[in-house]
């Protein structure tokens, strides 16, 4: 089948087509319109949704080298994300969908972030265990299937991508802080600083307590050494990156070896992570993994995975109503 996917959960407006299975085009409009209030702003995020869908889905065609008459299918986003932002992809397929009098298709962005794992060569083999970090969200999920998966352990309080994104503003690194936290830590010592991280009972996590860590640390420096921050700036980087990419890859070894999997992929934007990615590989050798990591454009939100898994249902008729309405806390 081809179908054209459409993502507008968060602050990204994205399009793409699959056909066959082959992702065709995946075309992802960032907005910058949030970086002046340092995070995302949901209004501003619905209203440059309404601006960039129709040029993004325009250019998905286009690139893909296909016209509305060979679509099968439309997909969208149905949840978790902003309700007012999902209410645009969502709304868009629907109207599209109806006007081709073609099925619809809603699709859950975490699974799709699961399943971009099967955009390229080499996919992982069932059962997996996926570690999904992102803005949002902090999950070990076992894969047993392309749509059947089970959360074995998440984050009871914030987000890995939350303690990324929140310790960078502390440190007044612009927004969004993740990335720019990821380059500066490069140039830095890992074990400069220790911090503490929450320890939670079985695969689950906590990361609220790093930023008020941080937080006291930092006015516990500045106060004998008020350019402390600017001295150090790479160190702190480089030891709250180490911090958190231990206390994750921590209960992802556990759960490995409970589960005797070792299939284990890393999806999501903090999947991006540069420390995160050069560890996992450390650990496939020390551990004897099989370890997938997706490419760059597919860690952060886009619609190619939300083609990849629409793709995966469809092939089991796994269709829409035009009543299908978003849900942003839609669970796996
Ligand atoms: P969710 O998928 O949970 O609904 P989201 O869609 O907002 O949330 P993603 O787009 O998947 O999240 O990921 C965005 C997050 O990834 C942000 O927190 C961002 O800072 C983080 N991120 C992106 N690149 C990097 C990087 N190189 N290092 C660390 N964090 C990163
Ligand atoms: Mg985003
Ligand atoms: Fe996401």
């Amino acid at each position: 089948p081809t179908i054209l996917a459409i993502e507008s959960s968060c602050d990204e407006t994205s399009a793409a087509v699959v056909s066959g299975g082959k992702v065709l085009s995946n075309i992802v409009a960032t907005q910058a319109v949030h970086e002046l209030y340092g995070g995302v702003v949901p209004e501003l995020a619905s209203r440059a949704h309404q601006q960039n869908i129709i040029p993004v889905v325009t250019q998905a065609l286009r690139t893909a080298n296909v016209t509305k008459s060979d679509l099968n299918a439309v997909a969208f986003t149905r949840g978790p994300g902003l309700l007012g932002a999902l209410l645009v992809g969502c709304s868009f397929a629907k109207s599209f969908a109806l006007g081709l009098n073609i099925p619809l298709i809603e699709v859950n962005h975490m699974q799709a972030h699961i399943l971009a794992h099967f955009i390229d060569e080499p996919t992982p083999q069932f059962p997996y265990l996926c570690l999904t970090v992102s803005g949002g969200h902090t999950q070990i999920v076992l894969v047993k299937d392309h749509l059947d998966m089970e959360v074995v352990g998440q984050t009871t309080d914030d987000a890995v991508g939350e303690a990324f994104d929140k310790t960078a503003k502390m440190l007044g690194l612009p927004y969004p802080g993740g990335p720019m936290l990821d380059k500066t830590a490069a140039k830095g010592n890992p074990d400069a600083f220790q911090f503490p991280v929450g320890n939670m009972p079985g695969y689950n996590y906590s990361f609220s307590g790093i930023k008020t860590a941080v937080l006291y640390f930092l006015r516990d420096k500045t106060k004998v050494q008020p350019d402390f921050v600017q001295e150090n700036l790479a160190d702190i980087c480089a030891s709250v990156q180490n911090t958190l990419i231990k206390t994750l890859l921590k209960k992802l070894v556990q759960a490995s070896k409970d589960l005797g999997i070792k299939e284990v992929a890393i999806a999501g934007g903090v999947s991006a992570n540069s420390g995160l990615r050069q560890a996992l590989q450390d650990y496939a050798r020390k551990y004897n993994w099989n370890v997938y990591i997706p490419a760059f454009q597919y860690c952060t939100d886009n619609a190619g995975m939300i083609a990849i898994a629409a793709h995966y249902q469809y092939l089991k008729k796994d269709f829409a109503t035009q009543y299908v309405s978003p849900e942003p806390r839609l669970k796996i």
